[in-house]
């Protein structure tokens, strides 16, 4: 080796393949701007999940549409011409917005959060994806755009999340807008809080933070068509987060774009294991039976539908996993930036023959003892 390759040791290659030369896709999680240059650096293939939630996370108040466009357009041009999926809001269970007031609840994890919680407070939704939608008119060079909700249920949700980009584009093309009847959208028809589904929740918040004044301080009225082109309706996609999906999963793919799994939620749900208790750490099993013939029976259903779909949660940096979703055809993985160099490593070593025959072991077992007595051989010593 030459000595000006090892200050390269590890840095991913741009592409990424099998052995046997197959193509996977490798991009990365982001969840701060600031991760942005080294995710560059690491030659991450594009934005796989952009968790939009940490800037809210880490404010003290809202941020108004020129911060929420702002944070977009930066994002943008760092991934210029690059693939980049925007998760929308996901606040609540473990990510909670302290200036945001959701009531308290009993069991977050199966409260008013991420999609819920977007679909309760339309405006919030909306003033999201405006703030996208402009600062990818105006990005330039483009990038790929694609807008993904998390933790869907149901078809009807994924509808009704998909209904407000359109109006949103149709809005920010100068039209009305798609009517949105609250009555209608999933959840809000029980809603008993005597709000009208088009109110932010009430925060405490001091003058300065309410929306009107937001909107004020922007300059902009959040319908105002940018200089640029026209605004094309994006890729809509969702996150598979829930037990629900598996059996609708067939449906879903012929309404959704793209589909990503999100094994931290998956899990969790799939097995009634709250993610964040140490308490019941031994019931998260990523590798229960359950779990892995149902992310088996989603990848096949996508893959027959054509549709995209890749893995965004911690399983797709396992080296005991990678291959196990390489032989059940999944070819795009998203994982932090300091993993992609491992990832790379691990989906290099291994062929698709190879990996398919590591799927079918594990899929053929049927305790959680028997998934992991397996992994714990010497399948998983290979990269
Ligand atoms: C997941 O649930 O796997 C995921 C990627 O989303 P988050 O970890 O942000 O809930
Ligand atoms: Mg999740």
């Amino acid at each position: 080796r030459l000595e000006s390759d090892k200050i390269n040791e590890n840095i991913p290659a741009k592409e990424t393949f099998t052995d046997d030369k197959v193509s996977v896709d490798l991009m990365v999680n982001i969840n701060l701007l600031s991760e942005l240059d080294s995710a560059v650096i690491m030659n991450a293939a594009g934005v796989g999940l952009y968790r939009s939630e940490f800037p809210f996370l880490v404010r003290n108040s809202f941020p108004s549409d020129a911060e929420q466009t702002r944070i977009y357009s930066i994002l943008f041009s760092k991934m210029a011409g690059k693939e980049v999926t925007i998760r929308t809001l996901d606040i609540g269970g473990d990510k909670m917005v302290d200036y945001l007031d959701n009531g308290d609840e009993a069991n977050p994890e199966l409260g008013l959060r991420s999609i819920r919680f977007a679909l309760r407070h339309p405006d919030i939704m909306e003033q999201q994806l405006m703030a996208i939608l402009m600062a990818s008119a105006d990005a330039d060079p483009k990038v790929n755009l694609r807008i993904m909700f998390p933790m869907i249920s149901s078809i009807d949700e994924f509808r009704w999340a998909k209904k407000m980009v359109i109006s949103c584009c149709e809005k920010l093309n100068g039209g009305d807008g798609i009517e949105l009847n609250d009555n209608e959208q999933p959840g809000n028809e029980k809603a008993d809080n005597g709000k009208t589904g088009s109110e932010k929740p009430d925060s405490g918040k001091t003058g300065s933070e309410k929306p009107d004044n937001e909107k004020a301080d922007s300059g902009k009225t959040g319908n105002e068509k940018p200089d640029s082109e026209k605004i094309k309706i994006p890729k809509i996609g969702m996150m598979l987060e829930l037990p629900s999906v598996v059996e609708i999963i067939d449906d879903l793919a012929k309404e959704a774009d793209f589909f990503s799994i999100g094994t931290n939620d998956f899990v969790q749900y799939m097995l009634a294991a709250d993610r964040t208790n140490e308490r019941v750490a031994q019931y998260y099993a990523p590798h229960h039976p359950g779990v892995l013939r149902s992310l088996k029976r989603i990848a096949d259903s996508v893959t027959r539908s054509g549709k995209d779909i890749s893995v965004c949660g911690e399983m797709a940096k396992e080296k005991a996993f990678i291959p196990f979703f390489l032989g059940i055809g999944i070819r795009k993985l998203s994982v932090n930036k300091q993993f992609l160099f491992e990832t790379q490593k691990c989906i290099s070593s291994w062929n698709i023959e190879d990996a398919k025959q590591y799927a079918q072991e594990l899929l053929a077992e049927n305790s959680v003892k028997g998934v992991l007595d397996l992994l714990n051989s010497d399948h998983i010593d290979k990269a």
